[in-house]
């Protein structure tokens, strides 16, 4: 199989943005050991993107697209081709499904012309779109295969990575399509899940489930194959219901996530900004915060309160509050979230104070931690917890739990 890799947008062109993808998806198909022989760039044309098609045609018989699968009037690529192969467009009821279920999380309005995103290439298989909208498509034209997958990279390289690839090894292999998704969990120890699904992971074998835990999570990894993606797709989905409907309630992600993207995903998406007051976690939760780009905004700022002097000098908690409860105490992480969002100004104040070890503080044992949460101006919520584990794991579980009290 050789592959010619068909970049569409007038930007690139124009010198405006350079074609990431054809060396993003050329590394990928070298990994497939499919040769690539040629790139090729056209601007938003039908006329000449037709021209491009006929020629890659003579040349390649793999044929992937990036870009113009959006919802505006220049966004023309599976117009283009499906009249080049003379399939019809035809609306997907997943597809909008999913589209519908975009706007309601990041809360925009939806306008008639995004419909058009979940327009499809009849006689394809869908590759979901878990970052965006458009969905890509994959057709099996006999002599040819065609690819189409969405501009920006952010959403073309997941997709291509969970969808793609696979899908192009089971055609390259004459095997089945393998897919794997994974599905995270906090705040249930792996003992506990392993029980409420028991009978599951007992008795499937596609998907089949692979238990695995670290840091106090728990990740669950379902892989389903099939001769068509869409029934592999459909076995996935249906075992995760199957699975949330048990212990959704501790569900935070799926894939490469982490409590803390999944907690500025939140944050950004309610528009709320935070401070921190870090007394046992010493700036730990601020800097796993601010290493995400994009997150800075987010932050306004923290307090490392290691010291008395500090917890009461800068962060205004009461001395006779010390005095009568000691700083491993709830009344003292309570203050402690209030007066550091007051402080930078923040919606939201958290607070964690406690004992990493190795020795005890105040008579407390070791891992006895005491979470704040201030949230605008409703009452402050304290979390107390009781870890086992080195200084490092209880400060690590620390800001892992304080994510996900503020996810909740
Ligand atoms: P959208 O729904 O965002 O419109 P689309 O599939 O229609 O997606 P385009 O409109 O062609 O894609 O491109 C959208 C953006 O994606 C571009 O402005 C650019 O930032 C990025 N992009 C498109 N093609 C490439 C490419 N070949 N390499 C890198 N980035 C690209
Ligand atoms: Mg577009």
């Amino acid at each position: 199989m050789n592959a010619e890799i068909i970049a569409v947008g007038s930007e690139l062109l124009l010198g405006q943005i350079v074609n990431t993808n054809a060396r993003f998806l050329s590394r990928q198909l070298a990994d497939l050991g499919i040769n690539v022989f040629y790139h090729t760039c056209v601007g938003d044309n039908p006329d000449r993107l037709k021209a491009v098609i006929k020629m890659a045609e003579e040349r390649s018989n793999l044929l992937i697209f990036t870009g113009g699968l959006g919802p505006t009037k220049d966004d023309l690529t599976k117009e283009t081709i499906a009249k080049h192969v003379n399939k019809k467009l035809i609306m997907n009821n997943e597809a909008l499904q999913s589209i519908e279920l975009y706007f309601e999380r990041t809360n925009r309005q939806m306008t008639e012309n995004n419909k058009k995103q979940a327009i499809v290439l009849e006689d394809s298989h869908i590759l979901p779109n878990d970052h965006g909208m458009a969905p890509g498509m994959l057709l099996d034209g006999g002599n040819h295969t065609y690819m189409l997958l969405p501009g920006p990279p952010k959403e073309m390289e997941p997709m291509f990575l969970k969808y793609g690839y696979p899908a192009l090894r089971s055609l390259l292999l004459e095997e089945d399509v393998i897919l794997s998704r994974v599905l995270r969990f906090f705040g249930i120890g792996e003992a506990m899940l392993e029980t409420e699904i028991e009978d599951l992971i007992d008795a499937q074998t596609n998907p089949t489930i692979a238990p695995l835990a670290s840091d106090g999570e728990v990740t669950l990894r379902l892989t389903a194959k099939h001769e068509q993606m869409d029934t592999a797709l459909r076995l996935l989905d249906e075992t995760e219901n199957n699975i949330l409907s048990r212990i959704g309630e501790y569900f935070y992600g799926y894939d490469e996530t982490s409590l803390m993207r999944e907690l500025i995903k939140h944050i950004k998406e309610k528009k709320l900004t935070i401070a921190c007051a870090e007394s046992l976690t010493g700036g730990m939760f601020q800097q796993e915060f601010t290493a995400i780009p994009g997150a800075g905004d987010l932050l306004k700022g923290g307090v490392v309160c290691y010291t008395n002097e500090v917890k009461t000098n800068v962060l205004n908690v009461q001395k006779s509050t010390i005095a009568e409860n000691g700083v491993v105490s709830e009344q003292c992480a309570r203050e402690l979230a209030k007066n550091v969002a007051s402080l930078m100004n923040a919606d939201i104040g958290i607070s964690f104070t406690g004992v990493a070890g190795p020795d005890e503080l105040e008579g407390k044992p070791v891992g006895t931690v005491y979470i704040g949460i201030s949230i605008k101006n409703e009452p402050v919520q304290v979390e107390k917890l009781n870890f086992g584990g080195t200084r490092e794991a209880i400060r690590v579980r620390s800001v892992k739990y304080g994510c996900h009290f503020l996810i909740k």
